[in-house]
């Protein structure tokens, strides 16, 4: 009976960034690795799509052809309170600009191109493990394999299902998402505050803009669920945010929306599942590295899945090596992103802490440096 279903050394959940990048990983390495997609590439996502410069050998060893997509390089951090007090510092090292209906589409073609089998509108509904080997359902049927990976996003079905401890405390925030046409320097990234929420605007590429910003479901609730009346009554009280509000040519119809966001700790193993990406744990997006630490975690743990399924280390060793180096390369990122985080998005912050800051650009520096990887991977 088994026999008929096929078998594959690694199975992933969902593909984004993470997803996408472990199975170019292994696949490139010779394993018989298997995505579910339930979307259809290429699609756009909520997110400001800042990709920060951290993951870039990463991407051209995975064969991305980063550079003959004429990036915009970001170098240039500009920001605002509600109140419109403003500065601007260097970034360093800074990233490029670069959207995810672009960088989906091209890691899932390096991951089919390394021979992983990606499975779109492909939903996994169910997972379970049984004498040292995984079983998945989707809707594009039932597979087995050695090893699991789950990178499914900051929120699915199967955490629902696992009651995930990040659930403990239920997401409370909305991200929004347009891409616009807009007369702007192609290398800075703007941040700009209102209340109980920010918003970055940052060039991606073909010349046009990304403007996404992070509120409160309550923020949203209270201007009677209506985007329109939400960016002109709360973020059109920051001056620097309404003339761009209201220079922005917009290229969708309607925003794209995202409920359910939330920061709070995840477990990085769940069932002998291994987490990646957003599904481990989600970094505030203001640190704009979110999609950096979803490569940087895959590809720690396609070397350690790698090693397991050679025979070199047991499975109890694989849990216990990934989740030590997922705490050692993001944890103190985590906490520093959700305290800067927290800290401006307490009423009236924003306005007295950017004012305050503008005059110590090395504590500004610091607080960059405090949430970044240092060092390519
Ligand atoms: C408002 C906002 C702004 C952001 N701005 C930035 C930024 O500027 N720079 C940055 O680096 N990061 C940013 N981020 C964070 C970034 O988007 C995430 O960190 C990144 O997408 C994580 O990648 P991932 O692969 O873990 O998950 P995702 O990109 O979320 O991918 C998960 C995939 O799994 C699929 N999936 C889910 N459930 C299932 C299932 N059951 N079966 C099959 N497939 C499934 C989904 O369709 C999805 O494609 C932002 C996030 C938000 C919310």
């Amino acid at each position: 009976m088994n026999e008929k279903i096929p078998y594959y050394d690694c199975a992933i959940v969902g593909g984004g960034p993470a997803g996408l990048s472990l199975a170019a990983w292994l696949g490139k390495r010779g394993f018989r690795v298997v995505l579910f997609e339930k979307n259809s590439y290429p699609f756009h996502k909520v997110c400001g799509e800042y990709l920060s410069l951290e993951s870039m050998e990463s991407l051209l060893e995975l064969g991305m052809p980063l550079e003959s997509w004429e990036l915009p390089r970001i170098n240039t951090l500009f920001m605002s309170s509600p109140g419109g007090t403003a500065f601007t510092r260097p970034l360093k090292p800074g990233g490029v600009g670069l959207s995810r209906y672009r960088l989906d589409q091209a890691l899932a073609a390096r991951a089919k191109a390394n021979g992983a089998h990606v499975l779109e509108q492909a939903k996994v509904g169910a997972v379970f493990q049984e004498n040292e080997i995984f079983k998945l359902e989707s809707s594009r049927g039932v597979v087995r394999a050695g090893v699991c990976c789950a990178s499914f996003g900051r929120h699915a079905n199967l955490d629902v299902k696992w009651k995930r401890e990040g659930l403990k405390k239920p997401p409370n925030f909305i991200g929004v998402k347009y891409h616009v046409q807009l007369e702007r320097p192609q290398d800075t990234i703007e941040l700009h505050y209102f209340k109980n929420g920010y918003c970055g605007i940052s060039p991606v590429e073909d010349g046009k803009h990304c403007i996404c910003y992070l509120t409160t479901e309550k923020n949203l609730r209270e201007q009677g669920n209506d985007i329109l009346c939400l960016e002109e009554r709360v973020l059109s009280e920051n001056p620097f945010l309404r003339k761009a509000l209201k220079e922005a040519v917009r290229l969708y119809k309607r925003p794209l929306t995202v409920s359910h966001v939330g920061f709070s700790r995840k477990s990085l193993i769940e069932d002998h599942v291994l987490m990646l990406g957003d599904a481990a744990g989600m970094i505030a997006p203001l640190c704009g590295n979110g999609m950096s630490m979803a490569l940087h975690s895959s590809k720690l743990a396609a070397d350690l899945v790698a090693q397991h399924l050679e025979g070199s280390i047991s499975r109890d060793s694989l849990e216990k090596a990934y989740q030590g180096s997922w705490q050692s390369h993001f944890a103190s990122r985590m906490r520093s992103g959700r305290l800067i985080q927290d800290l401006f998005l307490r009423p009236a912050a924003a306005n007295v802490l950017v004012k305050a800051l503008r005059p110590f650009p090395a504590l500004i520096d610091y607080m960059v440096r405090q949430t970044h990887g240092q060092q390519p991977f």
